[in-house]
């Protein structure tokens, strides 16, 4: 992997992390409506990148399940490291492959030991 790709996956994991927080505070808070879905930050890999995406939080669950998925706006997958599962709506779910597979799954919060 080259640096560049490495600095890329480090920012996605990144956002993974802030959103796993902003998870917590709003399923935490009250008034929390599952139904609304959750607000999160895209968790693509363009560091200038800052939208909001709403996500449904069975579904955010289910991304988040697999150490590999991501969630992005339509558009923000970098094709040549990650593959688009899921879209058509106002986000899609990518799965990394390759060594930035590798990396996501190093990296992923919900496994860490
Ligand atoms: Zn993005």
């Amino acid at each position: 992997m080259s640096d560049r790709e490495a600095r890329k996956g480090e920012n996605e994991a990144w956002f993974r992390e802030v959103n796993e927080r902003l998870e917590d505070r709003a399923v935490e808070g009250r008034g929390f409506d599952p139904d609304a879905g959750l607000e999160i930050v895209c968790e693509c890999s363009r560091e200038e990148c800052t939208e909001r995406i709403t996500v449904p939080l069975a579904e955010y669950e289910r991304v988040r399940s697999s150490p590999v998925a991501f969630i992005v706006r339509p558009g923000h997958a970098e094709q040549a490291y990650e593959r688009v599962l899921a879209g058509g709506g106002s986000y899609e779910i990518v799965e990394k492959v390759g060594d930035a597979g590798a990396a996501a799954r190093v990296e992923d919060p919900r496994t860490a030991s």
